[in-house]
């Protein structure tokens, strides 16, 4: 059935649907109402309906038309409403002047003024209410076409359509869905509230589920099976390095690094996002698959969103790895390319078993002898596109990525659809959450009262301020002024900055510097945010705090408490924000994410939009997270049965 088939629409018609991105029968009947007027009689006097007011009334006096500004028109007339005079406005209706006559019933519905007894009226019906309940169906429109013609099209499809059933029946019973022809001819004729309710609850349902279903088949796609996932990995080995780390691996990293070893010897190509908050440990486990793969005999790559944080990774597993004959090497932007033609060259010859190093490096023409392993840290700070980049290269690997749980908890199940999810939820061992506080600038004295004492103890500081430079905005700390700053009031200290202006080498410096407690404090812009790991720091001062986001607070704050003493972050503004609150109140990534979700909105944070996959009629992906999650098990349950 194609839409010319339905009557009444002709060519004029069929382009004003197309106007509504209605193409066929399914984008008809799937285009849902936006909203539901629902008529039910109001008490006048009940002040907390005034916004949403439904009445009918006797019409008392003929409508008068006035014009204004061009083409707008008003049309105003009075109604005897259960014994009181009510005036009607209504604008832009004109059209109606000669269908309201005196004596007969209208219903009016709209925002009531208590006050001037006027009622302002977006809609108006020629009938009586009566006692009985309407539920008004209101699509989006487009010019020359009203919600009321939109209607009458899907209900002609409707009654062509044959019934066809999307969720399998056994789950149908398990959530008490409707039979899905009739749910939709519901949510677009609801004649109560209750079954509407039934009706959008299995429409949502089946809207996940055809989604899910989709996902869950790419995802079969990628499980190609071939011996050349195939990793024949040395656990002893593995087990080896293990057993020499400084500390115990956590429950969860352990668990982690089963599930994940198991992936890469089997012979199913590995999709894997593996998440877990700030300072979580996530960064050792990446090292330990990378060296499981070494002893399978493959090459392995991990990539930061920062030089800073690619160096770090370098240095901290050139260390980890002293003993272990696993070559590592390093592959920024920065680098010449003469350095880079020198590592290009040992990746070739096998001279490198793991490679390090920022996302540029995806981009760069790297011949690998056998690369088995493509690891992505911080992946929340890549994007889609890249995302999608990865996986098309002509090369794939076993695939993971890393991201800290906040944002893609919800996204995870969306984005990361056809990716399995390995989470690790425990901090290590004797980690004390860190105290935040709110201070004004003029409450300073004390944020250096604090730092003062973790100095004297021997720990060191983080300042975080939003510029490097003085700039046009006076209004915002720069890093070079807090710099002379506080080597005033810290005489006896060492104060140094970093940015992601300086060059690599001044960067590395001042970093190795830092960790091995030879700078105390570090004034810096956000280039710290992402995975910076010195354990001896315990104090951070956020100036102009006002100005991040939660997420960069929080991975911002999860620089300190690294280790088992008390750790404080102070946000300095002047300006109260709900954000600085939330911040206050808890350091779980997770509440976080969702306080930042509700504050900026799903549409920030999907912002590649164009990408409409994402994009679902009925659902919302963070309202409707429960049930999102139910759906991805029961159409892995479907799906396993199926391919039986
Ligand atoms: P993130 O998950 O944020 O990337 P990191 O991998 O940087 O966290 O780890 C944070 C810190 O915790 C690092 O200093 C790391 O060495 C340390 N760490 C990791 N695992 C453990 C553990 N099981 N016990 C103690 N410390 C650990
Ligand atoms: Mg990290």
């Amino acid at each position: 059935m194609k839409l010319e088939d339905i009557n009444k629409v002709g060519e004029k018609n069929l382009k004003l649907l197309n106007n509504l991105g209605i193409y066929n029968i399914d984008d008809l009947i799937r285009n849902y109402p936006y909203r539901f007027e629902v008529l039910a009689r109001r008490n006048i006097n009940d002040s907390n309906f005034f916004d949403n007011m439904t009445i009918d009334g006797i019409v008392e006096t003929t409508p008068v038309v006035s014009f204004f500004k061009g083409k707008k028109n008003r049309l105003t007339f009075m109604i005897n409403s259960q014994d009181k005079l009510i005036k009607v406005i209504i604008f832009n209706r004109a059209f109606m002047k000669n269908s309201i006559k005196v004596g007969n019933y209208v219903t009016v519905i709209g925002k009531y003024n208590n006050k001037l007894e006027t009622l302002t009226a977006t809609n108006i019906l020629l009938s009586k209410l009566g006692n009985t309940l309407k539920i008004i169906p209101v699509y989006h429109q487009t010019k020359g076409l009203t919600s009321k013609q939109i209607n009458y099209f899907v209900n002609e499809a409707l009654s062509y359509l044959p019934l066809h059933n999307n969720i399998p029946s056994f789950l149908s019973d398990k959530y008490n869905l409707m039979d899905e022809h009739d749910a939709l001819k519901i949510i677009h004729n609801p004649t109560s509230e209750q079954e509407l309710k039934n009706a959008i609850k299995t429409l949502k349902y089946e809207e996940l589920f055809t989604y899910m279903l989709k996902v869950r088949r790419l995802k079969k796609k990628n499980e190609e099976h071939n011996v050349l996932f195939k990793k024949n990995i040395d656990l002893k080995e593995v087990n080896k390095f293990i057993s020499k780390l400084p500390f115990k691996l956590t429950i969860d990293q352990k668990q982690a690094i089963k599930e994940m070893i198991q992936n890469l010897r089997n012979d199913v190509k590995m999709n894997r996002l593996l998440q877990g908050d700030v300072g979580s440990g996530k960064t050792i486990v990446a090292f330990i698959l990378a060296f499981a793969c070494f002893t399978a005999g493959y090459q392995s790559t991990l990539m930061a969103p920062t030089e800073i944080l690619a160096i770090q990774h370098y240095e901290n597993a050139l260390n980890l790895f002293k003993d272990f004959d696993f070559k590592i090497g390093l592959l920024t932007g920065k680098m010449t390319s003469k350095q880079k033609k020198e590592v290009y060259g040992k990746l070739e010859n096998k001279e490198l078993d793991f490679l390090i190093g920022t996302h540029a490096l995806i981009s760069e023409n790297v011949t690998w002898n056998n690369l088995g392993l493509v690891i992505t840290d911080e992946q929340h700070r890549f994007g889609v596109s890249q995302r999608l980049a990865l996986k098309n290269k002509s090369q794939v690997p076993d695939v993971l990525l890393m991201s800290a749980t906040p944002i893609p908890r919800t996204y995870a199940l969306t984005i990361y659809g056809d990716t399995d999810v390995t989470s690790i939820k425990t901090m290590p061992k004797g980690r004390i959450p860190v105290k935040t506080f709110v201070r004004k600038t003029s409450e300073l004295k004390e944020v250096l009262e604090i730092i003062y004492l973790a100095l004297k103890n021997g720990n060191q500081a983080y300042v975080i301020a939003p510029m490097i430079e003085e700039s046009d905005n006076a209004d915002y700390t720069n890093v070079n002024d807090l710099k002379h700053k506080f080597e005033l009031a810290f005489k006896n200290y060492r104060v140094e900055i970093l940015h992601g202006k300086m060059e690599n080498e001044e960067k590395e410096k001042i970093m190795n510097d830092y960790l091995e407690n030879k700078i105390n404090i570090l004034i810096s812009t956000t280039v710290i945010e992402v995975g910076v790991d010195v354990k001896n720091a315990t104090v951070m001062a956020i100036f102009n705090a006002e100005r991040f986001g939660l997420s960069t607070l929080h991975q911002l704050r999860g620089r300190v408490g690294r280790n088992n003493l008390q750790s404080y972050c102070f946000l300095v503004s002047d300006k109260d924000t709900e954000r600085l609150k939330i911040m206050e109140q808890t350091t779980d990534g997770f509440k976080i994410s969702e306080a930042d979700f509700k504050l900026r909105g799903q549409g920030d944070l999907f912002g590649n939009r164009q990408s409409g996959d994402l994009m679902f009629k009925l659902s919302d992906v963070k309202k409707d997270y429960d049930l999102l999650v139910k759906v991805k098990e029961d159409v892995n349950n479907y799906f396993e049965k199926q391919s039986l």
